[in-house]
């Protein structure tokens, strides 16, 4: 799916933090329910109208939870935050792994190009090669919560069963590296209005994207680097993959083609390859330009 890439975007403010269980669209929906039934208690022979507002306000919100980019059902990072644009960094978010087969030769490429990505790591996958995960964070990167099985059916899950999903792969992937995850990506972005309190009890931003390769199905190298490098700018999120990472003609995951040509491309136009964490992260990078703006803020 493309969208407009000037969707500027939110910071990991405190007024996320501070925000209701769940959304405002959310709590909109279920004051529009009661509206609905008292309408049909008060005018029963309305009760037709009162069931076809319910439920085009259900096809309402199963749209905002099958359009990943969407924020009508809470908080969702679709490109960095405007302190991080600011630095020039962009996001590299390699998902469904880790995977014995892909992710060496991923964090050697991202080693010789001096850049940093981001993992968000299936649960079950990281309890099998829990060594892979560790070396991730090693070597400077960051693992992060993309549910605990990866389930297609993720979007279709109760309160209960994603409120599970979200936190064994959260609690395992703390074990594993010694460091909770901060952000969660859903399993092919899909959700419903039932994540939006699971994350914020986790206290986990959810992240999607700003453009995708597509590189779980396009088997060509070239086709999945255009769709990731068309119109790259600074405060971009991007999103490719190690686990079920399609395979280029010569049998070799499509990534491992891609992602030196992107580095090559991030660093042609002076982009900084970081972590969500440190894409995060308030302090300006020019320091001389901070104290400039202090000084002529205290000058009357
Ligand atoms: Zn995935």
């Amino acid at each position: 799916m493309t969208t407009p890439s000037n969707n500027v975007l939110p910071a990991a403010h405190a007024s996320d933090k501070a925000a209701p269980p769940w959304p405002a669209y959310v709590t909109a929906s279920l004051a529009w329910h009661a509206g609905a039934g008292l309408f049909a208690v008060a005018a029963p022979a309305s009760w037709p109208w009162a069931v076809a507002a319910i439920a085009a306000n259900h096809a309402a919100l199963t749209a905002g939870g099958l359009w990943p980019r969407s924020r009508w059902l809470g908080s969702n990072w679709t490109r960095l935050p405007t302190h991080a644009e600011a630095r020039r960094e962009i996001a590299i978010t390699i998902d469904d792994g880790p995977d014995p087969a892909v992710t060496p030769a991923v964090l050697d490429l991202l080693d010789a190009h001096d850049a940093k990505a981001t993992f968000f790591c299936i649960g079950t996958k990281a309890r099998a090669h829990p060594a892979l995960c560790r070396e991730i964070g090693r070597r400077g990167h960051s693992v992060q919560n993309h549910s605990d099985r990866h389930s297609r059916r993720f979007s279709l899950l109760g309160p209960k069963a994603m409120a599970r999903e979200v936190a064994a792969a959260q609690a395992s992937l703390a074990d594993i590296t010694g460091e909770a995850p901060r952000f969660f990506r859903a399993p092919a972005g899909l959700r419903n209005p039932f994540l939006a309190p699971v994350l914020q009890r986790l206290d986990l931003q959810l992240v999607s994207w700003t453009r995708r390769g597509f590189d779980t199905v396009q088997r060509e190298p070239t086709d999945v680097l255009a769709r990731l490098t068309r119109s790259l700018a600074a405060g971009d999120i991007l999103i490719a993959h190690d686990g079920n990472a399609a395979r280029a003609e010569d049998g070799a995951p499509v990534l491992l083609a891609v992602l030196p040509r992107l580095l090559e491309r991030a660093k042609s136009l002076s982009l900084i390859a970081v972590t969500l964490p440190a894409a995060s992260l308030h302090q300006r990078s020019d320091d001389t330009a901070t104290s400039a703006e202090a000084a002529a803020s205290a000058s009357p």
